[in-house]
């Protein structure tokens, strides 16, 4: 089996940890989360490990006596894996006694993410959340704050970077209200941080707000890319699964793109689009390719079902189905001229969650 293939596999079926390893993956968050960054090769992959379909994975993580890592597969050594250590910012409290990681944490190799609010408006809504979100379960168990502050994030971004080398940053959000869905108080968010670290590049994730000129301030505050997330291509597919979100047409999103790829630039802008909801190969490979005529950049990863979420018991997708995606995706990025690597931050930049960095 070659390399692709077990990253595929790994990212579909999980891996169970049969040894303790450093402490840093997720657990509960918005969009994909319960994962683990497994460095294979010196490239990141974000690796589910905590659902119940990653124990029954045929991928273990084990240790030799000198304290290395392999995975194997069905019990035979399959290549070698090393993790993060933890970072040395998780070791810090602001003035008033918060633990840094309760404000943001790293993803990947070198990326500072957070929830700037943990809490969403279609989350507590009889019928708006998004079926595969466990965006409030963290704050239940305590694992974050629910409002994350400029100054805070700020605070944090520089220790970050000072002590652990981050190199950029992602703030994602619960949807903060109806109008600007949060981005006003992202922007003031941003502005906070690049007063302190200008030079961390920095990813803002949201819905379209309702004034598209919203963003020119974004940029304007010094975000250098930005993220609005489809999902799907699919209407149906929308209103079954992420129901709120598929109150704001299609069309309205492509408005979006357009307009802040002309504000960004192109492959600046990017959208998780999120394989595994019963969507065809023909509808995702399409969908993806008249987005990266706009300059969008599309980044495909295969469902997380997370623990605590209506799709808990979901199967993840298949990785032979992931694969023919991949590599027509990736030939049609090509085409458009657009490729992860062009990113200047946020998850197209990382590419830990998905698979499409192995096509590229
Ligand atoms: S791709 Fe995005 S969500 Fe995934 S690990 Fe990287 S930064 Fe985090």
């Amino acid at each position: 089996m070659n390399k692709k293939q077990i990253l595929l596999e790994l990212q579909s079926f999980g891996a169970r940890l049969d040894v303790p390893v450093e402490e840093h993956g997720r657990c509960g968050g918005a969009g994909p989360s319960d994962d683990k960054a497994f460095m294979l090769d010196g490239v990141a992959a974000m690796v589910p490990t905590l659902g119940d379909f990653a124990q029954e994975s045929p991928y273990a993580v084990i240790s030799d006596d000198d304290g290395k890592y392999s995975i194997t597969s069905n019990g035979r050594n399959v290549m070698p894996v090393e993790f993060v250590s933890t970072p040395k910012f998780y070791g810090l409290k602001t003035k008033n006694g918060i633990p840094y990681r309760q404000i943001a944490v790293l993803h990947g190799l070198d990326v500072l993410a957070t929830t700037v609010s943990q809490r969403c408006i279609r989350w507590r809504r009889e019928g708006e959340r998004c079926h595969f979100c466990a965006i409030e379960n963290s704050l239940e168990s305590g694992a974050t704050i629910s409002l994350k502050t400029p100054e805070q994030l700020a605070e944090v971004a520089e220790a970050a970077v000072r002590l652990d080398g981050v190199k950029h940053m992602i703030m994602t959000t619960g949807t903060m209200n109806y109008h600007d869905m949060g981005v006003n108080y992202l922007i003031d968010c941003t502005r906070a941080i690049k007063a302190i670290v200008p030079d961390l590049g920095i990813q803002v994730q949201f819905e379209p707000p309702e004034n598209l000129e919203d963003m020119e301030l974004l940029y304007e505050a010094g975000a250098e890319a930005v993220g609005i997330h489809l999902e799907s291509f699919s209407q149906d597919t929308r209103e079954r699964i992420t129901p709120g979100k598929a109150k704001i047409s299609i069309e309205r999103y492509f408005e979006a793109f357009k307009k802040a790829v002309d504000i960004f630039g192109r492959n600046q802008v990017s959208t998780y689009i999120i394989v595994g909801f019963g969507d065809s190969e023909e509808s995702i490979v399409e969908g993806c390719r008249q987005i990266a005529e706009l300059g969008v950049y599309p980044f495909v990863v295969p469902l997380r079902p997370l623990m605590g979420t209506p799709l808990e018991n979901v199967s993840a997708p298949d990785p032979q189905f992931m694969e023919r995606i991949y590599r027509r995706v990736a030939k049609n990025n090509r085409e458009y001229d657009l490729a992860y690597r062009k990113s200047k931050a946020g998850c197209a930049r990382c590419g830990a969650c998905s698979g499409i960095t192995a096509f590229e």
